[in-house]
């Protein structure tokens, strides 16, 4: 039987995880906070006392954590992954991290005989829990072959965008454009709201209109109804991945205005309410003006 080490059980973690212990591997978990692991300890996982303990003896280990600074722990830590995984083990990172650190953490992994990819993941957590992720993958071609059989119970969809880090460089534009495209819908609502129109059709009219997209449809719903529950993703990470967008654009391109006003956008929503849902963008662009 195979075996998996997977580390991170956020929103996205957990159902992730779950789909190992579905298709039959046996699998050792790791989270700083254990109580997201209960669910999955029930079904049959092992709860690790560290990443290292994790590590020791998988096949393939997946991270899924929040950032930079996380998967730098989890990874490269006194007790990080690395510091027990088999040589030749497949170290498959899932969190959407800045590209240079992309490719710094492979570095580090290959210098210890490790198989190192970047496969950063669109899909909400219910399609996680599902296993219908979409896989962005930065891989050597024969790195991705050796980890399709840990790939395919996340997802069946893998695009393979050249070496590493081309999988989080297309995960950055991906959620770079979501990001523009939700603090855009939430200032659009804001000034229908405050020149007084009927929400109730401004909504139906986007939902119809040209400038929408599954994720403004989703969003707008969400936004004119002042409905944020069930967060899927959080203006932290939201902010997270704008930022690290622009660091990447930055190296590219001689200006990105329209993303470094997003970033700033998202760092209001951040400091307004870091661990809620995205959309509450809106209740930040929402005060009126002063007449
Ligand atoms: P989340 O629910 O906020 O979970 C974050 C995870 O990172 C938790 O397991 C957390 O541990 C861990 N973590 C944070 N800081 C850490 C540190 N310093 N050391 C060790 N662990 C740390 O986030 P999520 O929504 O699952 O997202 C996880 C990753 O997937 C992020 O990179 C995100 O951008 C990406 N992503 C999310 C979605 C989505 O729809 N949510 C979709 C695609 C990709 P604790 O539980 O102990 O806090």
């Amino acid at each position: 039987m195979s075996h998996v080490a997977f580390i991170g059980l956020g929103r996205m973690g957990q159902g992730m995880a779950g789909r190992y212990l579905d298709a039959g591997f046996s699998v050792a978990l790791w989270n700083r906070s254990k109580a997201k692991a209960e669910d999955l300890i029930a079904r049959g996982a092992r709860f690790a006392a560290s990443p290292a303990d994790a590590a020791q003896g998988a096949d393939a280990i997946v991270t899924m954590v929040a950032d930079d600074a996380a998967s730098t722990a989890v990874w490269l830590g006194a007790d990080g992954a690395a510091t027990t995984a088999t040589p030749g083990a497949i170290a498959i990172e899932c969190s959407t991290v800045s590209y240079q650190h992309a490719l710094d953490l492979a570095q580090a992994l290959r210098q210890r005989g490790l198989v190192a990819i970047d496969c950063p993941v669109t899909g909400l957590p219910d399609t996680a829990a599902s296993g219908k992720l979409t896989l962005l993958v930065g891989a050597e071609p024969a790195d991705l072959e050796r980890s399709r059989p840990f790939l395919a119970p996340l997802g069946d969809t893998i695009r393979h965008f050249g070496p590493i880090g081309a999988g989080t460089v297309y995960k950055l534009i991906n959620n770079l454009m979501g990001a523009i495209q939700i603090a855009g819908l939430a200032e659009g609502l804001a000034i229908a709201d405050q020149a007084g129109l009927d929400m109730k059709l401004v909504l139906e009219s986007i939902q119809q209109g040209v400038a929408a997209s599954p994720q403004v449809i989703r969003h707008s719903r969400r936004m004119v109804a002042r409905d944020f529950s069930g967060a899927t993703f959080t203006a932290a990470l939201r902010h997270k991945d704008a930022a690290y967008a622009v660091q990447l654009a930055e190296t590219l391109l001689p200006d990105v205005p329209v993303a470094r006003a997003t970033v700033e956008a998202y760092g209001k929503a951040k400091a307004y309410a870091p661990d809620d849902d995205e959309g509450r963008i809106i209740e930040v662009v929402s005060r009126p003006v002063r007449r």
